[in-house]
This record gives structure tokens, C-alpha cells and sequence, in this order.
């Protein structure tokens, strides 16, 4: 029998020694089986985390830009050349495939490294003489203690569209991960540590709702990073707002894929298929709603259903395209859309209940599957399913499918197939989402691009990375300056104006 090990908090450069009253079971996907217990943080917990960081803060917040800048290379350094072990640590408790994994820590990499590029990120403005004998001249400082609370779906990549950015403006974090994954970022923890990075700026504590709520309550803590669920992100934003604090949460999703009758099939085939089913459909910008422009539907739906019968679902290491769902429930969730689906009277053209698979037969496993004849009030459609559900959606013109996509809820992440350059462009302008692929069914923008969605796929201003993280990461000031003019103006109560 395999061994259930402990998983810990990660505080001030060291794993927490004290036992927690309250943990929780981490799954290996794949065979069903509980590897570990997490901490759970309580309140005081919480509250002995931020006074550290806080009093780590301080200190980093003064340290050199080349310094900071140094210690970011180490780091990048470190997880590039780990990135395999951080890898098969997703596999073995998200249950995506190694390979998928290796792309979401190869993704995180791209922010760590625009974050090396953070004197030139931090410049401000400066202008001489902006009134008589004047200058003025703009800095950005750091927050102070900036807390990230993260998904399951990405243990790695998620977490790291923030804390580089974070860390390299000066700033302390702590992030409370998913509590069904939460091994990726102890290990994450450490190589921080290797890096040089002083205790206590980065620091990791488990848990689950005492820990978030705790987050958001605490007066020293001055931003929340959330990534998760809509519900928790509508909470997460008013709570947090409420108590003053700067926040950012990122929420569900239901991405359309709208297909013109002049695509490319194959491509949109290849597309579809790609993004309906990668890491088991558990992603923000997977592709869960194929609108088509008829006359093609039949045509794409026959090229989609022989692509997926040569999917192999299996664990991660025997070569699968698919991994398991994260754990029972949430698989039995999906699988209830499927039951939900041919109630409504979609018409199931493939049926992943009962998946051959290559894995233990305890694993949490659901096969892809593809609806026809969808219809906007059904639950398969109008819901964020999370799991390899395709439903196609069969429409007369673009105006249609445009109207579609913009009438739904979320609005994180769309792509149009087409080879009419103005009808992409038409799109581009039109739609209501706040990430577009023009032929690339998953649109994540890249590191100095910002990513984040609209409606209720936001909640807050700021998107993460990019120039959006910097702004999100760092508050402004102004300084309006004069220096040994000796020409005295005496006094004047009026409001000063530049002369
Ligand atoms: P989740 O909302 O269940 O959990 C997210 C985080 O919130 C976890 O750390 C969890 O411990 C915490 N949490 C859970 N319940 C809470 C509660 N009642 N109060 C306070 N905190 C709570 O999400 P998940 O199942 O881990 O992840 C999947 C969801 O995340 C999907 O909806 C997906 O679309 C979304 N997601 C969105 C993006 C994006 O960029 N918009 C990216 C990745 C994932």
C-alpha cells in the first residue's frame, strides 16, 4: 500500500512544524487513490502568515531593482530546469498528461520571464520644467502583502500570472492554491529559497474557506488575486472590495467557437477537438460551445467524431491524449450534464459515459463527448460544464452566431474559423470577449499581453500580466518638485496653477 504523506504550509523559507486541526484528502486522479493530506490554515495561521510577510515586505520593498532583477533570473533558472519534476507533480494530482503539464509550467516561464524585465517595466514619467522652476515626476511602489488564491485547473500556470510580477515589484505574497493539488507550489516554494529569494516574500498556506475568508478580512493583506469560479469571484470581489483591498478574480467560462462555411474543416476539426479536450475540458479557454454556420455542420460534426475515436484516455504516463477528471464528484457532475443533455434532447453523437480507458479502473475517469442540435436554453449549453462535453450549435448566418456568443454570461475566450480576413476582423470588433483567436481555437495572450475576460468571467479592473499586472502589482505617485529657486513667490492661497 502506497504511503499518504503530508502536505504542509510552506512559511517564512520553511515547512510549517505544528499539526493542523483540520486537513484534507489529495487524490491521484488516475487511480483513485488518496496520496496525502493538506493543512488547513486557520484564522491565526492566516494571521502569523501576513505579519511575517508583512515584516519581510519591508525589507525586499528596499532592495535594489538589479537585486530583485537577480534573484528573478536565479528563480527562472531553477524552474526551467525542473520544470519535469513540477510536471509529473500536476500529473500525479490534477491528472492532466505530462505533456499538457509541461506546457502550463513552460506558460508560467514566459511571466517570470517579463518579470525580469521589471526596471524597464517600473520607469515612470518625468517632466522638467512643468512650471516655472519645476519638475514633476511620476514612481510606482509596491502594495505591500498581496494575497493569490488559485484554481485547480492550473497549479503552476495560474499562480504564476501573478506572483513574478508581484515579487519583482516589491511586494510579499501569500498564495493559498487549490486544495485538490496543492504539492506543485510547495516544491515552487522551494525553489524561491534556492533562488535567494529572502523568507518570508514568498509564502504558501493551505486551506480552503477559513483560509480565503481570513485573507480577505485582514487589514494587512492589500490585494487578492482570485482565479476560480464565478460564484466564489462575485464573493471573492465584493468581500474583498468591501474591506478596502485592491482585487482582481477571474471567474468561470463558456468559450464559443464559431465556424463560417468558408473555414478550413480540417483545421476547425483539428481546433475543436484540441480545445474541446485537452486537459479533460478542465480549462478557463477550452472550447465547449462549436457554433456553425450552416450548410457545413454535418460535414464538421463527421470529421470531429473521427478525430475523437482515435482519442486515447488514459494516465498520464502511457502515452494518453486525455487524463482523468480531478476527482469523483466532479466527474459524476459532468457526467449528470450528459444525462441532462439527452433529456433536453440533444442528440449525443458520442458518448464518453464508460470510457475505455488505459488506468486503473478506480480512476476518475469520463471520455469525450459531442452533442448535436444544441439549443441556448439547454443546461449543456447556458452552464460552465468543466469537463470534455462538445456542444454543437447549429446556426443559419454569422449575425446569428454572433448574437449567441454575445448574449451569454461569460465572456472570456472566443475563436472565429473563417478565411474571409473581413468577416474576422468584423468579429474581432463585435464580439463581446475579452480574448479573440482568428484561426487558434485557445487564445491566451502571451506573457507582456494581459489575460482576462469580460462579463462574469471578471470581476474587478485590472486583467492579469502584462502592463494590466505591473498597474495591478504597484500604486502610483506623483511628485511636484522645486529645488534652491531663490526667487521667493511670498504668500498666496490660491489654488496653485502652472505659470
Ligand atoms: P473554485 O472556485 O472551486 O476554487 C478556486 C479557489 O477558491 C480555491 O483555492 C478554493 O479553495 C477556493 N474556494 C472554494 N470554495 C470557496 C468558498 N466557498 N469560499 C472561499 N474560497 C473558496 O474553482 P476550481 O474548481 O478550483 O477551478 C475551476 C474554476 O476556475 C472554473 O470555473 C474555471 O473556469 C475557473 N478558472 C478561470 C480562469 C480564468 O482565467 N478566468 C482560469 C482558470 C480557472
Amino acid at each position: 500500500m502506497s504511503e499518504v504523506k503530508r502536505i504542509t504550509h510552506h512559511i517564512n523559507g520553511a515547512y510549517w512544524k505544528e499539526s493542523a486541526a483540520r486537513s484534507g484528502d489529495v487524490y491521484n486522479p488516475a487511480t483513485g487513490k488518496v496520496t496525502a493530506r493538506v493543512d488547513f490554515a486557520s484564522p491565526e495561521l492566516i494571521d502569523h502568515g501576513v505579519k511575517v510577510a508583512k515584516k519581510a515586505q519591508e525589507q525586499w520593498a528596499q532592495a535594489s531593482l538589479a537585486k530583485r532583477v537577480q534573484v528573478l533570473f536565479a528563480f527562472r533558472e531553477i524552474l526551467n530546469a525542473r520544470k519535469e519534476e513540477v510536471a509529473k507533480l500536476i500529473t500525479a494530482e490534477h491528472g492532466k498528461v505530462l505533456s499538457d503539464a509541461l506546457g502550463e509550467v513552460t506558460r508560467g516561464l514566459e511571466v517570470v520571464e517579463f518579470a525580469c524585465g521589471i526596471p524597464h517595466l517600473l520607469k515612470g514619467g518625468y517632466s522638467e520644467g512643468a512650471s516655472t522652476n519645476i519638475d514633476v515626476y511620476s514612481i510606482r511602489q509596491p502594495l505591500g502583502v498581496c494575497a493569490i488564491i488559485s484554481p485547480f485547473n492550473f497549479p503552476a500556470m495560474v499562480p504564476m500570472w501573478f506572483f513574478p510580477i508581484a515579487i519583482a515589484a516589491g511586494n510579499a505574497v501569500i498564495i493559498k492554491p487549490s486544495e485538490k493539488d496543492p504539492s506543485t507550489i510547495n516544491l515552487i516554494a522551494e525553489f524561491w529559497k534556492e533562488a535567494g529569494l529572502p523568507d518570508g516574500v514568498f509564502n504558501v498556506i493551505h486551506g480552503d474557506k477559513v483560509a480565503v475568508d481570513s485573507l480577505l478580512a485582514h487589514p494587512d493583506v492589500a490585494s487578492i488575486s482570485f482565479v476560480g469560479s464565478t460564484p466564489i469571484a462575485r464573493y471573492i470581489y465584493e468581500n474583498g472590495t468591501k474591506n478596502g483591498k485592491r482585487v482582481q478574480a477571474l471567474g468561470g467560462a463558456k468559450n464559443h467557437m464559431l465556424v463560417l462555411p468558408d473555414a478550413d474543416l480540417d483545421l476547425a476539426a483539428d481546433a475543436a477537438v484540441n480545445a474541446g479536450f485537452g486537459s479533460a475540458g478542465e480549462r478557463c479557454m477550452a472550447i465547449s460551445a462549436l457554433v456553425v454556420v450552416e450548410p457545413v455542420a454535418d460535414e464538421l460534426i463527421k470529421k470531429i467524431s473521427e478525430r475523437m475515436t482515435n482519442l486515447k484516455t488514459g494516465d498520464g504516463s502511457a502515452g494518453s491524449d486525455m487524463g482523468p477528471l480531478v476527482t469523483a464528484v466532479h466527474r459524476d457532475k459532468v457526467a449528470s450534464y450528459i444525462d441532462a443533455g439527452l433529456s433536453a434532447g440533444a442528440k449525443l453523437v458520442v458518448d464518453g459515459r464508460n470510457p475505455k480507458v488505459n488506468g486503473a479502473a478506480e480512476g476518475f475517469w469520463l471520455g469525450p463527448t459531442l452533442f448535436d442540435q444544441v439549443t441556448p436554453e439547454m443546461s449543456i449549453y447556458k452552464d460552465e460544464i468543466f469537463g470534455p462535453v462538445l456542444s454543437v450549435i447549429r446556426v443559419s448566418t454569422y449575425d446569428q452566431g454572433l448574437e449567441l456568443i454575445n448574449k451569454h454570461q461569460y465572456g472570456n475566450g472566443t475563436a472565429i474559423f473563417t478565411n474571409d480576413g473581413g468577416a474576422a476582423r468584423r468579429f474581432q470588433n463585435e464580439v463581446q470577449v475579452g480574448m479573440i483567436g482568428i484561426n487558434v481555437p485557445i487564445p491566451v495572450p502571451t506573457a507582456y499581453y494581459s489575460f482576462g475576460g469580460w462579463k462574469n468571467s471578471l470581476f474587478g479592473d485590472t486583467h492579469a500580466h502584462g502592463s494590466e499586472g505591473v498597474h495591478f502589482f504597484t500604486r502610483g505617485k506623483v511628485v511636484t518638485s522645486r529645488w534652491l529657486d531663490p526667487s521667493h513667490g511670498g504668500i498666496n492661497l490660491g489654488f496653485p496653477q502652472n505659470g
